[in-house]
């Protein structure tokens, strides 16, 4: 039988009451997911086993598995700039461990690999600051290869120009992008399908978001809005994404919370349908 291309999913928590639920993925026909990570205490062996359990009987794929961090702080731009991932220099050193731990975790939840933003990474590449983040970047990939697993870089922080140099300058086979189409608008980075079409050869993920740019595109944010209402041109992004090869899942992100959230994702998901059709993939 042959593998369905771009399947739908939906990017959802573990933790129950955050994001749809099994059986609201199955109410909504998607059998692929990625995951937020849950905090760290409830990160054990135990907690992925129990959860790749819940997942595997329900027939449904878990993809990835996304970092998070203590004192992630998504406030404002110039606050992501502070708090944000791997960039600030004050929490580094813990957060390398705690990615390696999630890694740990997303290879017995049985994922393909992690997502994660790394912060804003300096747009001056002959600069101290970028060849740390490209250390500390070598490293966890390594970690994650040592584990089976891909780490795909969330895009949006920084301009495609930059992530592509940082990739070239890693240069690891197990580095990847999770591309986001709204984080490029909602951070002002830049025009979204033309990046997609220069770090494409990178890309093993995304997330299927939309949003409309800000009246000041990198100093205050872009609106995130449901699929289809916004700035991202869906289906140019899906005959994008077709046309750089790309046939993995197409995994929507909705940044609210509650039965709103599963009822736009439910809309994101009947869209991506008529997408597909109309373009012919199946
Ligand atoms: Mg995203």
């Amino acid at each position: 039988m042959n593998r369905e291309r771009m399947p739908i999913g939906v990017f959802t928590s573990p933790v129950e009451g955050h994001g749809p639920g099994v059986e609201d993925l199955l109410d909504m026909g998607v059998r692929h997911v990625q995951l937020q990570t849950p905090g760290p205490t409830h990160r054990s062996a135990e907690d992925a086993r129990r959860i790749a359990h819940r997942y595997r009987e329900a027939g449904i794929a878990v993809t990835l598995v996304f970092c998070g961090f203590p004192g992630d702080n998504y406030e404002s731009i110039p606050i992501v700039r502070r708090t944000v991932g791997l960039v600030p220099p004050e929490t580094r050193q813990q957060r390398v461990q705690h990615t390696k731990d999630i890694a740990d975790f997303a290879a017995l939840v049985g994922a393909q690999g992690i997502g994660i933003h790394i912060g804003f990474v300096s747009e001056d590449w002959a600069s101290p600051e970028f060849a740390a983040i490209a250390r500390v970047v070598a490293g966890l990939a390594d970690h994650c290869a040592d584990l089976g697993l891909t780490m795909n870089l969330e895009t949006g922080q920084e301009s495609a120009r930059t992530l592509l140099h940082l990739l070239e300058t890693v240069d690891r086979k197990n580095l990847k992008v999770n591309f986001d189409p709204a984080n490029m608008i909602m951070y002002g980075s830049g025009d979204p399908l033309p990046a997609l079409r220069q770090v494409g050869d990178y890309v093993a993920s995304c997330h299927c978001k939309d949003a409309v740019w800000s009246d000041s595109p990198g100093e205050s944010w872009g609106l995130e809005v449901p699929l289809g209402e916004g700035d991202v041109d869906v289906e140019r992004f899906v005959a994008t994404l077709h046309g750089i090869g790309y046939d993995g899942p197409l995994t929507i992100e909705r940044e609210i919370a509650g039965p709103r959230q599963i009822e736009d994702m439910r809309a994101g998901v009947r869209l991506l349908q008529g997408v597909k059709e109309k373009l012919d993939i199946a």
